[in-house]
């Protein structure tokens, strides 16, 4: 089989809480515990979970954005988790992000031509400035924009063209991993799907390969070959795209697919309702973290953290039920 893209071994990120007036440590938020993926050449990992469940710091410390407390990186074979600044910059431009709001993530100042310039002016990639506009207007093409897009600001844009600026900034240094996170839940549904197909298009054409994360579980199936579910830090399943949503095995994905919209009226399915707010992740439940709103919790839940094992081909979950 193929060497994966990109490797993570047991990421943690633990956010240090400080109380009292000598602002002593005192407990950590435990945002990502022990999360492992591998991502190979091409496909598309989802990456899915309720608001607050460390998806989003997962991405980020892909890109150390966040610095994480424990765990290994790997992307290409090389372990990106230890390496000082100096030692990642070459490979930075190999991995880059696709924002949430694309009301805020482009800087007002600048004209869309510059915004699409920053990485290539930072990856020292063209010398001759004539050959840089040319690649910026090749890049507004691609994602469907016109080259005179290049001199006018962000506020003259719709939020799915402002969507499309984002991808043509994140294309811009020719990257092989893109980590979109939530990339169209700021948008109307109708621009929904209009950005979806356009990421699929470049990434058949460029041949990128995405983390897609998303607390929505149909937005993911639009795009995904492979999907994990993320529930309080930790992964509790992932599988390929069909299986997942043919034969969800761990509880909470059961929930989450029940309230995922079926175009056809006449199939029905039973809607199952989650109890409960999602424990905070200061004080985690013991166990099983999903205990506290599983139907089919059982003592052993209670007191010890199932183990994330395969327990179909290439289908790995962690629950007591399998
Ligand atoms: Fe539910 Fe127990 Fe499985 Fe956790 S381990 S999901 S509480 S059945």
């Amino acid at each position: 089989m193929a060497k994966p893209l990109l490797e993570v071994k047991n990421l943690k990120k633990y956010f240090p809480v400080k109380k009292g007036i000598l602002n002593k440590k005192e407990k950590f938020v435990r945002a990502v515990d022990n999360v492992s993926f591998e991502i190979y050449n091409g496909e598309t990992l989802g990456l899915v979970g309720e608001s607050g469940c460390g998806k989003s710091t997962t991405g980020r410390m892909l890109l150390k954005l966040i610095e994480p407390t424990d765990g290994q990186i790997i992307f290409q074979g090389k372990d990106i988790s230890k390496m000082t600044d100096d030692e990642i910059r070459p490979l930075r431009k190999d991995i880059q992000m696709i924002f949430q709001d694309p009301y805020a993530s482009l800087n007002p100042r600048m004209t869309v031509g510059e915004i699409i310039a920053e990485p290539l002016i930072v990856h020292n990639m063209y010398k001759d400035s004539e050959e840089m506009k040319k690649r910026i207007h090749e890049l507004l093409g691609m994602v469907g924009l016109s080259s005179y897009h290049s001199v006018r600001y962000p506020h003259e844009f719709s939020g799915g063209q402002r969507q499309r600026i984002g991808i043509a900034r994140a294309l811009a240094a020719k990257p092989k991993l893109i980590i979109a996170d939530e990339p169209v839940s700021a948008l109307d549904v109708s621009i929904q799907s209009q950005v979806l197909n356009l990421m699929q298009d470049l990434q058949r054409d460029l041949d990128l390969t995405y983390l897609f994360i998303a607390h929505d579980l149909s937005v993911v199936e639009h795009i995904s070959d492979r999907v994990g579910v993320m529930y309080l830090g930790k992964i509790v399943e992932i599988t390929d795209k069909d299986t997942l949503y043919d034969n969800p095995l761990h509880p909470y994905t059961q929930a989450l697919l029940s309230a995922v919209p079926i175009p056809n009226p006449r199939i029905k399915k039973k809607r199952i309702i989650l109890e409960g707010n999602i424990p905070s992740p200061l004080n985690p439940p013991r166990g099983c973290a999903f205990h506290t709103r599983c139907k089919h919790a059982k003592d052993i839940c209670k007191k010890i953290a199932p183990e994330f094992k395969e327990v179909e081909d290439r289908h790995f979950t962690a629950c007591h039920l399998y």
